[in-house]
This record gives C-alpha cells, structure tokens and sequence, in this order.
C-alpha cells in the first residue's frame, strides 16, 4: 500500500547519493540562458515530443509535429490517462476535505467514494483510485495537511519546452513526482530531471530528488522508485531534447525502423495498419 511512510522511505535512498556525486550547477535550469542548457531553438517541446519516444528514427515526432497526424491512443494509453485522473482527482478531494475541517480518515471517505462515482467502469482503476486517496490522506495525518501540487503547470521555454508542462506532482520539499501506467522505465527518470530543470528554471530553486509511481497493468501494485536527479540523467534529458530539435528543424523525413513496436499509435497513419 502506497503511504507517506513509504515515499520518505524512497527518498531516504536518494538522499544517500547526494553526497557522493553532487549536481554541476552548469547543469541547472536556472541556468538556461547559457549552453548546454541555452536551446538551439524554441519549439515548445512537451515531454512527449523529448523522452517518451516509440519510434527508433524519431518519426512519430516528425508525424505529430511536422505533418499534424494524431496519435490513436492504445487501451493502455486510456487507463494510463484515466489513473492520472483518480490520482489528481483524489489529491483534490482529500485536500478540500481536509481543509473544510474534517480528520484524514474522513477525507480518506470522501476521496474512496468519489472512486466509487469516477471509476465505475474499470474496477481495476478504481481500485487504484482508493490507494492515492489512502496516499493522500496519509500523507496529511503524518504531517497534519495536504501537502502536494498535482498537475502543476510550468513554463519551461526557457529550455525550448512548453510554456504549459505539466507536473504529475510536487512534492513538499521540493520533490518531483512522476506517474505511470505499468512497469520502470529509465526514461522516466530522464522526465524527472527535464521537469525538474524546468522547475529550476521557472521557481529558481535547485531541485535534487525525485519520485516515479507505477502502477501495474491489473492495478494491484503500486511500486515508488527513488530519483536522485544527477548530471548524467540531466545530461541525457538535454541530449534527447537536442535530438528532437534537430529531427524538427530538418527538411529529411526520419525513415522507417526495420521493425515497428507493436504498441505505436502511429502504425495506421504511418503503415497502414
Ligand atoms: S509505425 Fe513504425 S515508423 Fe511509424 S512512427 Fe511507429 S514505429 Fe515509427
């Protein structure tokens, strides 16, 4: 069961890297303005369009960006948005409960019998639903309030990124959290760091850890890994936004892979099938 016991625990991994390899200020967003963070050009880039490639050769960024073709989300695209909803929508439920006075166990009601209304379709996600509002209500009777921003919005131009990135959660403390649907990627440590340079930019503060949720395909676990967001992951999230500028403002079309993953949402615009 996800807790606020269990993220501190998370953290306290993290933290224990800190010392031994520290952060190059080079390397922080706040330091945008000169290379290699300073972007080759401003294209208003989602994290999408950076990490969360499925296409070898870059053409599904070339797809969506240059010719204008819409993706056709997969049955794990759709639950994945719809657990963004329930953890975005529990935060809230639980945050106004608690402010309008009543105790964490409560809000944890409140928030459990919105999964009952929201979710009625898909148990497994509303299963999932009553573990965030058990997170959040957790998290406000270990330290007595609400205490994440979810789905914050950040202006991360200055690193050529949208003005309108969107922050799964901020943890107090500064810790960037990152939601997903089904097992660890180590791409979704590199949308740690970009979100957290991005936040470096936007609040001028230095940002170090991290946090990626993932919840399973049946929704009956949920797994927090620990992010120290050090210069390599910094540096990899540069590389690939730099990559996805050069795809951008290239006139050669990125060919075809010899082989399409079987999940990209491209393959009837792209391959007809
Ligand atoms: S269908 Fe194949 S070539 Fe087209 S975007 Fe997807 S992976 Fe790339």
């Amino acid at each position: 069961m996800l807790s606020a016991w269990s993220l501190v625990r998370a953290l306290r991994k993290a933290h224990a890297y800190r010392g031994a390899k520290p952060v190059d200020e080079g390397l922080r967003g706040y330091r945008a303005y000169e290379p290699p963070l300073r972007p080759r050009a401003f294209l208003d880039l989602t994290m999408w369009d950076v990490v969360y490639r499925v296409c070898p050769t870059r053409r599904d960024l070339w797809l969506r960006r240059r010719e204008g073709v819409q993706l056709e989300p997969s049955d794990a695209m759709r639950r994945g948005a719809a657990i963004h909803r329930a953890f975005h929508e529990t935060s809230r439920a639980v945050a106004r409960a608690i402010l309008s006075g009543v105790d964490p166990w409560d809000a944890y009601e409140a928030g459990a019998r919105l999964c009952s209304r929201m979710c009625r379709e898909d148990p497994y996600v509303r299963r999932v639903c009553r573990g965030f509002s058990f997170l959040w209500s957790s998290i406000a009777l270990e330290l007595g309030s609400p205490v994440a921003v979810t789905e914050m919005v950040v202006d991360g131009s200055p690193l050529g990124m949208s003005r309108y990135l969107r922050v799964d959660a901020l943890f107090e403390g500064s810790v960037v959290v990152e939601l997903k649907y089904g097992g660890f990627r180590r791409d979704y440590a590199v949308a740690v760091a970009g979100y957290a340079m991005a936040l470096e930019s936007f609040l001028e503060i230095p940002i170090d850890f991290g946090l990626v949720i993932t919840v399973n395909g049946d929704g009956s676990s949920v797994r927090v890994y620990p992010i120290y967001i050090d210069d390599a992951l910094r540096q990899e999230f540069i590389e690939l936004r730099d990559e996805a500028i050069d795809t951008l403002l290239s006139d050669v079309e990125p060919p075809r892979p010899p082989s399409c993953p079987p999940t990209c949402p491209f393959r009837r615009a792209c391959l007809g099938a």
